[in-house]
């Protein structure tokens, strides 16, 4: 039973990139239980292995060793189910695409018949506070509201996970604060599982169940830790003292990976 519950179980996983010079230790026995409904967020320095960490979710890089699951399955099989949608950094919409073409992209790929699409699109865009601009093209459009239909495409096939690799880290902080609460309203109506690769404690403290703080060389979780703040989070939740607590102790798992290298 408490397998069932269980999106993303990972027990000693390892990943080395064979580069031309020398291996590099991109994942080091990460062990790690994503539970259904909860947002994860994967903080720490460049090169920590976050993006390949999502990327082994993904099925898009293959493990070294250890084991890892998704929905129960191996990562081959889960993508092959369409466990997922991945949101990248940048925005990726074709320019000579309008929103809705964008967003209907993976649908026709998947076969989705064209009545079909236009619903699943009419949801997407309205989950992300976008419809009205279905005929837009991308760059008529703000990066936030980009990076807005960029999830829409994401949730347009419904799978009930979603990955996402800092899709806000291009944008003004005042773009991703209404970003991120959006998130949060979009993450409790959908019951979605979120994975959330970050490098802002704030942003990672205000969205998250459980944040998994990273360290690079070789890039390893330091901390895991379940957040305590309740689950409507309202902005200035990230004055009280249980918000800079776990901020805190994100800070000092950050140090602590520093030090090692030193
Ligand atoms: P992050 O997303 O935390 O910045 P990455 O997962 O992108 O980190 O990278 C982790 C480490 O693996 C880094 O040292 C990076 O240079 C290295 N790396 C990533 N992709 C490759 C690759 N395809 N080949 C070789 N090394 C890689
Ligand atoms: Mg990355």
């Amino acid at each position: 039973m408490t397998q069932a519950a269980s999106v993303v179980s990972a027990k000693d996983l390892c990943l080395t990139y064979q580069a031309d010079d020398a291996p590099v230790q991109a994942l080091t026995n990460v062990n790690l239980d994503v539970r259904k409904g909860d947002f994860v967020s994967f903080i720490g320095p460049s090169g920590c292995g976050k993006t390949t960490f999502l990327r082994v979710i993904a099925d898009l890089e293959k493990k070294t060793s250890g084991e890892i699951t998704v929905n129960g399955m191996t990562p081959e099989e889960a993508r092959k189910a369409r466990a997922y949608g991945y949101v990248f950094q940048a925005p990726a919409l074709y320019p000579w695409r309008t929103i809705e073409k964008n967003i209907a992209l993976p649908l026709e790929i998947m076969g989705y018949s064209s009545v079909d699409q236009k619903k699943r699109i009419a949801g997407a865009l309205d989950l992300v506070n976008l419809s009205g601009f279905e005929k837009k093209f991308p760059w008529q459009l703000s990066g936030g509201m980009q990076q807005r239909a960029s999830i829409a495409r994401a949730l347009a096939f419904d799978a009930d996970l979603l990955l996402m690799d800092e899709p806000f880290g291009a944008l003004d902080e005042i773009v991703r604060d209404h970003l991120n609460e959006e998130l949060l309203k979009l993450w409790a109506r959908t019951n979605k599982t979120i994975c959330f690769v970050t490098h802002s404690i704030p942003e990672a403290v205000y969205l998250s169940t459980k944040i998994v703080v990273m360290s690079p060389r070789p890039g390893r979780v330091t901390d895991i830790i379940d957040s305590t703040l309740p689950r409507e989070r309202p902005l200035d939740i990230r004055e009280t003292p249980e918000f800079l607590e776990i901020a805190h102790r994100v800070r000092d798992g950050l140090r602590a990976g520093h030090s090692y290298e030193h």
